[in-house]
């Protein structure tokens, strides 16, 4: 069997006192994995400095001098770790046979790349990296990493619990991502969606290397809400169970106001009062949440999402007659990538 191409793609945002480190790591990994015959010797390094305003361009372009292996895409401008991501990963598909993305402050063991390779051999196509526990995290950044995944799923966006960015990725995954066009692409909760063959490694977050976290509160709450919003139409949801909710609520209290009335435990004109706010505001919210399942069509409809992606296509990848080995579920996966890479 051929030896994929591995990609290790590095978005980097102001990380010249990690990077330095970062690169001898990660070469040094490569090299073993080389060694091991696990990936090709076409394997690279690709750094993708998103408009960092430090030294972090100088040291990628300067190490892609001194090594075969580093090369470097330079963002005009700091479009955030995702975008800076993506970048990384079409720019990387069309060399790769898997790409690996990884921060660059090495808080995400590296050691599991080797894993990573070993499960794509088998066939996976997509190996998250999971985070086991989070002790060196600081509290506060645990509490709100937790919050943050529970928000998503009571959203009813599909991510992987503790799963940052940290997988890999076959060149057909990432192809597939591709046809995701929307601008807001929320990559934690995209790739589950491509579906494949998947699986999870497990490992220790360790703590930063150097340098501070590029994601403050700040960016983590707007991180949350673009997630949110970019998946899910549970918010509007609300709104029009709300709205019926306070409307049948009012159909039964109106019949209360209207039984008080006749028994005259009530001031004139009180309950022609009460009974249009409490209609009236429940209708307002129907009519809100009506028209904002309308927006939330529109809002799907403009993502122009593919409306499926297929895994395997016997029409187009005859599988050979002359198997080496038995047909076996797991072999069959194997067979169908050997047989999209020879392609
Ligand atoms: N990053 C980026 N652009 C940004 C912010 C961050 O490319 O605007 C990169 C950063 O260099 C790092 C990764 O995204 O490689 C994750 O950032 P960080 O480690 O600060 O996040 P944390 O681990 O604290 O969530
Ligand atoms: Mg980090």
């Amino acid at each position: 069997m051929n030896k994929p191409v591995l990609t290790i793609v590095v978005p980097c945002y102001n990380e010249e006192e990690v990077l330095p480190e970062t690169m001898k790591q990660l070469l040094h990994l490569l090299e073993q994995l080389i060694a091991e015959k696990l990936i090709s010797r076409q394997s690279k390094l690709l750094f993708v400095d998103d408009g960092s305003k430090d030294q972090t361009w100088q040291l990628i372009y300067k190490a892609s001098l001194q090594h075969e292996t580093v090369k470097g895409v330079k963002l005009s401008s700091n479009v955030g770790h995702q975008n800076a991501l993506l970048a990384g990963l079409f720019a990387a598909k069309s060399v790769s046979d898997c790409i690996v993305s990884i921060d660059a402050d090495l808080q995400d063991d590296i050691s599991i790349i080797r894993e990573f390779v070993q499960k794509f051999h088998e066939g996976y196509e997509i190996v998250y990296g999971v985070r086991k526990k989070r002790n060196t995290d600081t509290f506060f950044k645990r509490y709100t990493a937790q919050g943050f995944y529970k928000l998503m799923k009571a959203m009813g966006v599909n991510v992987v619990y503790n799963h940052a960015d940290y997988r890999l990725m076959s060149r057909r995954a990432v192809e597939e991502l591709e046809r995701f066009e929307e601008v807001n692409l929320f990559l934690r909760g995209i790739v589950p969606l491509l579906g494949f063959r998947s699986t999870v490694v497990y490992y220790d977050r360790k703590e930063r290397l150097a340098g501070e976290t590029k994601y403050p509160l700040k960016k983590m709450i707007a991180f949350a809400l673009d997630g949110i919003t970019s998946f899910s139409i549970t918010p509007i949801r609300f709104i029009s169970i709300i709205g019926f909710i306070s409307f049948f609520v009012s159909l039964i209290f109106g019949m209360y106001f209207i039984f008080l009335k006749f028994t005259g435990h009530t001031q004139t004109g009180w309950t022609s009062l009460i009974m249009s706010i409490w209609l009236l505001g429940g209708l307002q919210l129907i009519a809100f949440g009506l028209i904002g399942e309308y927006i939330g069509k529109i809002y799907k409809e403009t993502k122009r999402r593919p409306r499926y992606i297929v895994d395997i296509d016997l029409l187009n990848l005859p599988l050979r007659a002359n198997h080496s080995s038995p047909m076996t579920e797991e072999n069959m996966y194997v067979d169908v990538k050997r047989l999209f890479e020879s392609n």
